[in-house]
């Protein structure tokens, strides 16, 4: 039974907690990733990336060293300077100088180009006559017009089927410094190709290269269509910009994901070194953690809030216990039996059945009160509390309705019923033994009947049950009298 009528205020209460730890565990953990979020961002951006780029840029570098000192090796050869100035007469000694260079440095090709002849000399003779008009030789009179010794230049190789490949072209002068044609050696892009692929297995980036036109350079033994950037999605309003400012660090958005991005222009190669790399995936590990912390959170939230709940269910019932019980006697006050007695008049009007109270007060208590003392007199009274209470059947209740007088309501019972057991209890009274303390206290109880009458108050009803009450007291106590 519950007489507190301010429950929602419990729930109220919870309600606010969860809310409050919710919000609170909410907002630290997502801030927490919000802060991650950030600083992988940064490392990404200002390490990470241009650390993965200028590393492959110098194992580039020096890759090409070598190459690049082969051929001017070649280009100061006297052999090749001097078959030169003999008038180019045995092809076969040429192409022998030309293979044994090769097979020596581990080359995809090498060449000379005659500037007197124009014959293009490779390891397996006259490759060809190069000519100003063919667009494919313009790279010759190129380097034959450039003030530098050498260049380095990615060009398809027409001797090894058009594969990609990285030219070293060096100028070649006579005794007397004279330009007489250009020489070098080939590489293919397999080392380049490796190099990459390992770095794109060990850091779970994207790298590749992009010529100047914004196409992808494809490496290896990669077939099929290069792609174009201005065709990617994301990337293809930025490609312009990013071409024309050549390195740094950018941003783009593909298939929802973002996508960081790091550019290195690499001169030697004239080719933009890309390394991407896909935030989401790199971020995959702080999303776990946070759904992680929230699943904490929550479970943490629900745990308190089912504590507190308990602590506030225990709490409740023993105010309202509290609340509704006399101290003393531990029966029901009179606040309850308000309660309690508009239910049952409730339940009377719905479906009536017979009501009856008992008024019953201690004779002569005073007397006790003078003899013994307050404190023998809270005894019996806890005593005789005990005793009504203990005869009563379940669905009736005793009530401590003032200093030594109680207040019995019985269910289902008539008049004539409630004075039976008035007397049976008065007779339970007479033979009890109140005090332990002084067992020759004797009490008795006068007890007033009256039955709902189906209309009056309940006030009214302890009225005729008071005045009934009266009489008995007045016939001589220790008995039973019915209201008029
Ligand atoms: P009667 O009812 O037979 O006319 O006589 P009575 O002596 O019982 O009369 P009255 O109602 O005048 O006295 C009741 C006494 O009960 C007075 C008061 O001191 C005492 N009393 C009331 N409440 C308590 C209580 O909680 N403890 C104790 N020890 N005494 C109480
Ligand atoms: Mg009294
Ligand atoms: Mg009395």
């Amino acid at each position: 039974m519950s007489f507190l009528p301010k429950i929602a205020s419990r729930y109220r209460l919870i309600l606010l907690l969860s809310l409050l730890l919710s919000a609170a565990f909410f907002a630290t953990t997502l801030l927490g990733y919000m802060v991650s979020k950030q600083a992988i961002r940064a490392a990404i951006i200002g390490q990470d990336l241009p650390l993965t780029s200028s590393n492959i840029y110098s194992e580039i570098q020096k890759d090409l060293v070598r190459p690049v000192l082969i051929s001017a090796t070649m280009a100061h050869d006297t052999f090749l300077r001097d078959w030169v100035l003999k008038g180019e007469k045995d092809v076969e000694e040429m192409t022998r100088f030309l293979e044994e260079i090769k097979i020596r440095n581990g080359a995809f090709s090498s060449f000379f180009v005659s500037e007197k002849t124009g014959n293009y000399y490779a390891g397996v003779g006259i490759a060809k006559k190069i000519t100003p008009t063919e667009q494919r030789d313009t790279w010759y009179y190129r380097v034959r017009d450039m003030k530098e010794d050498y260049e380095i230049n990615v060009d398809r190789d027409m001797i090894n089927r058009d594969a990609l490949t990285i030219f070293v072209n060096y100028r070649v002068f006579d005794f007397a410094g004279n330009y007489i044609g250009a020489t070098g050696i080939g590489l293919t892009v397999d080392a380049v190709y490796r190099l990459i692929s390992s770095y794109q297995q060990r850091f779970q980036r994207t790298i590749y290269f992009v010529d100047t036109q914004g196409q992808e350079v494809l490496l290896g033994d990669q077939s099929g269509a290069r792609p174009n950037l201005r065709q990617r999605p994301g990337l293809n309003d930025q490609i312009e910009q990013i071409l024309k400012t050549g390195s740094g660090s950018y941003q783009f958005t593909d298939k929802g994901d973002n996508h960081i991005l790091n550019v290195n222009y690499l001169p030697e190669l004239k080719w933009y070194l890309f390394v991407e790399q896909n935030e989401d995936i790199a971020l995959a590990g702080v999303r776990n953690t946070l759904y992680i912390n929230l699943a904490i959170s929550l479970m943490v939230t629900l745990i308190v809030i089912f504590l507190t709940y308990l602590a506030l269910s225990r709490y409740h019932s023993k105010i309202e216990e509290m609340a509704s019980t006399d101290k003393l006697t531990g029966l029901l006050n009179r606040h309850a039996f308000s309660i309690l007695i508009d239910k049952l008049m409730a339940s009377y009007h719905r479906k009536p059945q017979a009501v009856t109270v008992l008024l019953a007060d201690v004779d002569h208590f005073k007397n006790i009160n003078d003899r013994y003392g307050h404190r023998v007199g809270d005894e019996a009274l806890v005593s005789i509390a005990a005793n009504l209470k203990g005869a009563l059947r379940d669905a009736d209740f005793a009530v401590r309705w003032g200093g030594e007088e109680f207040l019995i309501v019985l269910q289902n019972c008539t008049q004539e019923e409630g004075k039976r057991v008035g007397e049976k209890l008065c007779l339970a009274i007479e033979t009890s033994t109140p005090c332990a303390s002084a067992p020759s206290i004797k009490l008795t109880i006068s007890i007033g009947v009256c039955q709902f009458d189906g209309h009056e108050s309940t006030e009214q009803m302890v009225n005729r049950a008071d005045t009934a009450l009266y009489s008995a007291k007045s016939e001589g106590r220790n008995r039973v009298c019915l209201a008029a």
